[in-house]
């Protein structure tokens, strides 16, 4: 016989089917065994009652969490028992065979409530039992119905999706870069990608004019808030447009992705409002500021678009100590300045008046995308670096590959990333991005049901060439 899903059980009354999932709860009455069989789609409620005594007997041992199959008829509930407010609340499996596929242990934590009381480390620990909660597995189909709405939208409009490498070299996105040791190179490292934004600019130089990924990015920055050590990232580049034009495309896409997967939501203004960095400051002392008119409706979405930031900002300057000033950039190095500041920062002058091309996208005060026009001349992306001080050899060591492919026929392009976890989290309504991530890491950066990060062993270490000055601590967080 072959197992259908809960959700196929309606209209089979009468039917003999089978049903497999878990025990989500039983109710022994003696004569009368009640359990809330769970599978993906839903619950079904089977009764064991004497008229099989045997498999009435065989339910007895069932306990929470046992996967089961179960083989019978699709009844209509007697009248008293209809539930019209679940699903398959008018019907019931009268069980006629009962196979147990496996037994489960007390598992640690309930997995009927929301979750919200259990405590970090034990729902992280066994993560694959939070999971099985409702609102979690909720935020996971949510957040494929938002990657599946993002990639069909983008093919649409002729967009192609590519991958680009995890084992890569350093990209200057301004956090600290999670290296891999090469064991063909021993002494050599590769950095995971903090974002694809090199490879999507070379696209561009391949000429395929418009990439996205849904992006894995590795950052290696101090416990903050609510960041993950990897996170996704919506990348995404096109070649011959203006910032206006990769607005245009981003705004269409947030806004019928709302639209169509959530449409309860109500987003408070179309267009979304263009603010330049300084009015965002000037009224509401914050680059990503929270615009919804009434904080309390949880259904409100208030985007809007932040432009004009300055390129650079000095990390010191004359005013501490006289030094010459030293500068970084505010957001992407590869971002061309504004058109009218171009000249400027050929002569490198007035340097922290240029402002970037970059814009941000913010959602209910969290900057959900940012991206920018970049900077397509190589002359002019050399500029950037001397600016922030880089020697020419430094520039050439780091960037060489970049400049030399903006010196073979590089378009015009730009290009934006949305968080794509923070995206889910806000539309999900949930607070935290470890919510809508299927394996997240604690605020710590541990994987406490791998046991990552953990020490290797010996044999390993000396195929890299590794070993320590000085042994980490023996908690087993090393490494
Ligand atoms: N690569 C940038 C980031 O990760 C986004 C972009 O400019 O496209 O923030």
């Amino acid at each position: 016989m072959i197992r259908i899903k809960s959700i196929e059980t309606a209209g089979k009354t009468g039917e003999r089917v089978l049903l497999s999932g878990w025990v989500h709860s039983k109710r022994d009455h003696g004569k009368l065994i009640f359990v809330d069989l769970r599978d993906r789609w839903g619950i079904v409620q089977v009764v064991f009652s004497p008229q099989n005594n045997e498999v009435l007997q065989e339910a007895q041992r069932l306990r929470g969490e046992w996967v089961i199959s179960v083989e019978g008829e699709i009844k209509k509930r007697p009248e008293n028992m209809v539930n019209p407010n679940i699903i398959n609340g008018e019907i019931e499996l009268e069980a006629q065979k009962l196979v147990v596929l496996n037994e489960s242990k007390t598992i640690p934590f309930a997995v009927d409530t929301d979750g919200y009381e259990i405590g970090d480390e034990s729902r992280m620990k066994h993560r694959y039992i939070d999971l099985r909660r409702e609102r979690m597995k909720k935020n996971l189909l949510l957040r494929d119905k938002i990657t599946a709405f993002v990639r069909n939208f983008l093919h649409v409009e002729d967009f192609v999706e590519i991958e680009t490498p995890i084992l890569t070299k350093s990209t200057p996105e301004g956090a600290r870069d999670y290296v891999v040791p090469s064991r063909l190179y021993p002494g050599n490292f590769y950095a995971l990608p903090q974002s694809p934004q090199q490879y999507k600019q070379l696209l561009m130089v391949a000429g395929l004019e418009r990439y996205f990924q849904i992006a894995r990015c590795f950052r290696d920055e101090d416990t903050r808030g609510d960041r993950q050590p990897e996170f996704t990232q919506l990348d995404m580049e096109m070649s011959f447009v203006k910032r206006e034009d990769v607005m245009r495309v981003n705004e269409q896409l947030l806004i019928s992705l709302v639209q169509k997967i959530m449409p309860s939501k109500k987003i408070q203004e179309i267009p979304f409002p263009i603010l330049s960095y300084k009015e965002a400051m000037e009224k509401f002392g914050s680059d990503r500021p929270d615009l919804r008119k009434d904080k309390k409706d949880k259904d409100l979405l208030a985007f809007c678009w932040v432009v004009d930031f300055p390129f650079f900002s000095a990390e010191c300057g004359p005013a501490s100590g006289g030094e010459k000033t030293k500068w970084t950039f505010t957001h992407n190095p590869f971002s061309s300045p504004k058109p009218e500041y171009r000249e400027i920062l050929m002569n490198k002058e007035k340097i922290g008046e240029i402002l970037t091309s970059q814009y941000d996208v913010i959602l209910n005060g969290f900057e959900i995308g940012g991206g920018s026009i970049r900077n397509h001349e190589p002359q002019a992306l050399r500029k950037v670096f001397e600016i922030m001080g880089y020697s020419d050899e430094r520039i050439d060591d780091n960037f060489s590959h970049m400049l030399e492919a903006l010196s073979n026929g590089a378009p015009p392009h730009g290009g934006i990333a949305w968080g794509l976890d923070r995206l889910v989290a806000i539309l999900a309504g949930e607070p935290n991005i470890r919510e809508v991530i299927a394996f997240p890491k604690t605020g710590d950066a541990r994987d406490l049901m791998m046991n990552a990060p953990s020490q290797i062993d010996e044999k390993q270490l000396k195929e890299l060439y590794l070993s320590f000055t000085k042994m980490p601590r023996p908690s087993g967080r090393g490494v």
